[in-house]
């Protein structure tokens, strides 16, 4: 996929840590995406009202309403049943993946990110998130 293409592409990143969000924020642009940038589960709220993204990356450890609740509750909303949602974690405990995806998550790519295969592992959510939408 090229830039250009990607250029329509809106991510939300939903991350408390600014070190992190400037990271993942930076790779994303970098490679062309939109980013859509909230520190909480009510600035999320706020910005999928507006328009819906194409993907979202969800830390798991947010202030307030935690990113699985907020993941469970987009879940449930019709115009996400496309739109992959994936756990940013800096938990590697034995279970707590099987917990994430049980809870909604499409995926999930452990914190700290790896800055060369970052773009990789979110264009192959955008990828298998678009092949499941053509089967609907
Ligand atoms: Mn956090």
């Amino acid at each position: 996929m090229s830039k250009t293409e990607r250029k329509s592409e809106k991510i939300l990143v939903v991350e408390d840590n600014l070190q992190n969000m400037q990271l993942v924020a930076y790779l994303l642009e970098d490679a062309g995406f939109t980013v859509l940038k909230a520190e909480d589960a009510e600035a999320a709220r706020a910005l999928v009202g507006e328009s819906i993204p194409d993907l979202v990356l969800m830390d798991m450890r947010l202030p307030g309403m935690d990113g699985l609740a907020l993941t469970k509750e987009f879940k449930a909303r019709p115009e996400f049943s496309s739109v992959p949602i994936i756990a940013l974690t800096a938990h590697a405990m034995r279970g707590d993946k099987e917990r994430f995806l049980a809870g909604g998550c499409d995926g999930y790519i452990s914190k700290p990110i790896s800055v060369k295969t970052f773009i990789g592992e979110v264009s192959e959510f955008l990828v298998s998130g678009k092949e499941g939408a053509d089967d609907e």
